[in-house]
């Protein structure tokens, strides 16, 4: 295992974390305990020290598990990290209630690194309001927490003001060689850096997508390399390739993805992966591209729309449902995204485009966006929308937890 240092307090933290966010479960959809706490002290035996959950994970049973599975010593040998559901955060007090709730379920008297979970901007604006930082400088100088960060699922421009907006210590942000300019993106992770954060990343393999199933044409580009390399191990070498990140996280589901990455983790150096070599990654991620239905690059210049509609959100979520399946858990993200419900504001659907126009001339790609709206609309906003707005307020609500 390969280490790096966190900046701010000299940490260093094993360049895989442990992602307790999609652990292998039973057919009933609950953990398989023996298998998940196998994988995690197997993890932790192997030399990773970092290990991530938050309150929604496996609908509340995330944290409680960990508290099991980190029991006789394996607590002391990881800095465990979980995360405010400020989603539900409606007055001050709550943030304590939370935390508290928190520190009994995993067992423990402190979080190591405590972040601020999925930020955009208007749910940032919310909790800022409710007096977060405060709590923050409080929780820390209690010893509840240690470290203080945030994760973000906002736009571009949107992620700066935050990292400036307070001490952090850290930040955690999506990241893979598709995704270099969407949410933080590539500009993000080298501002958050340069500001002294350390850098978690998240969805290094896009929710397995870039693992299994590979497309042909993308597995003929793969396997032109001079040093073979699976799909997983080029997906996370690219990610530790850049000095500015800090962890990987991989949420791992099965023993065989823990093997894998530890094998892949011993050779995580930054800038460790030639020109010739990030050259096919680059190919790799343009064969992606053009397998997009919808030619959206994430640029924004076609928002703000005056109908809320988050049209690159829209797209994205289209493209990934047309390139990668994966539809009930899509289906799921775009009720709770663009519902509001994990923003704290009024929804976004593509139903809302009320053909104005006004985006039009803004997108270089030329793209028919009202009509692609209508098949966005289409496609996720069938008779059960409802249904799923309220499974995804009750899987991200106070009481499920
Ligand atoms: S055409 Fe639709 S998406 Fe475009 S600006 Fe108007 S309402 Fe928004
Ligand atoms: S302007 Fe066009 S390419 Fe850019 S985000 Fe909007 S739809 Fe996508």
């Amino acid at each position: 295992m390969l280490y790096r240092k966190m900046p701010k307090n000299g940490d260093e933290l094993s360049i895989l974390g442990f992602g307790a966010m999609r652990l292998p479960t039973k057919e009933d959809g609950s953990i398989d305990e023996k298998t998940a706490t196998d994988m995690v002290r197997y993890s932790i035996d192997n030399g990773v020290n970092y290990v991530d959950t938050a309150w929604p994970y496996h609908m509340g049973e995330s944290e409680p598990f960990l508290a099991r599975a980190l029991a006789h010593g394996y607590r002391e040998k990881v800095k465990l990290a979980t995360k405010q559901p400020q989603w539900i955060v409606k007055k001050p007090e709550d943030m304590d209630k939370f935390l508290n709730a928190q520190l009994e379920k995993l067992n423990t008297d402190h979080i190591d690194y405590y972040l601020i979970h999925s930020l955009v901007s208007s749910s940032w604006e919310n909790i800022r309001d409710l007096g977060v930082l405060e709590f923050l400088d409080r929780a820390k100088a209690d010893g509840r927490i240690i470290n203080a960060g945030f994760s973000y699922h906002g736009t571009p421009e949107d992620f700066a003001p935050i990292v400036d907006a307070y001490n952090w210590d850290f930040c955690q942000i999506q990241y893979n060689f598709l995704d270099t300019n969407v949410q933080a993106g590539k500009a993000g992770l080298e501002y958050a850096a340069s500001k002294g954060l350390g850098v978690i990343i998240m969805e290094p393999l896009r929710g397995g997508n870039l693992a299994d199933p590979v497309p042909q044409e993308v597995m003929d580009i793969w396997n032109a390399a001079e040093k073979k390399r699976s799909p997983v191990e080029w997906a996370l070498r690219w990610v530790w390739n850049h000095p500015e990140v800090t962890v990987v996280l991989s949420g791992m589901s099965a023993p065989a993805h823990v093997e894998e990455n530890l094998r892949i983790a011993d050779e995580g150096l930054p800038e460790s992966l030639s020109e010739k070599e990030l050259q096919l990654v680059e190919r790799v991620a343009e064969k992606y591209g053009k397998m997009m239905p919808i030619n959206c690059t994430g640029c924004r210049y076609c928002m703000p729309c005056p109908e809320d509609v988050d049209i690159p959100a829209c797209f994205d979520t289209y493209n990934n449902l047309h390139m990668f399946g994966d539809e009930d858990r899509l289906k799921m993200m775009y009720a709770a995204k663009l519902g509001g419900i994990l923003r704290g504001a009024g929804t976004n659907f593509a139903s809302q485009c009320v053909q104005c126009g006004q985006c039009l001339d803004a997108c270089p790609q030329n793209i028919p966006i009202p009509a692609m709206l209508e098949k966005v609309a289409e496609e996720f906003e069938g008779p059960d929308l409802q249904e799923r707005m309220a499974f995804a307020k009750k899987l991200f609500s106070d009481d499920s937890c």
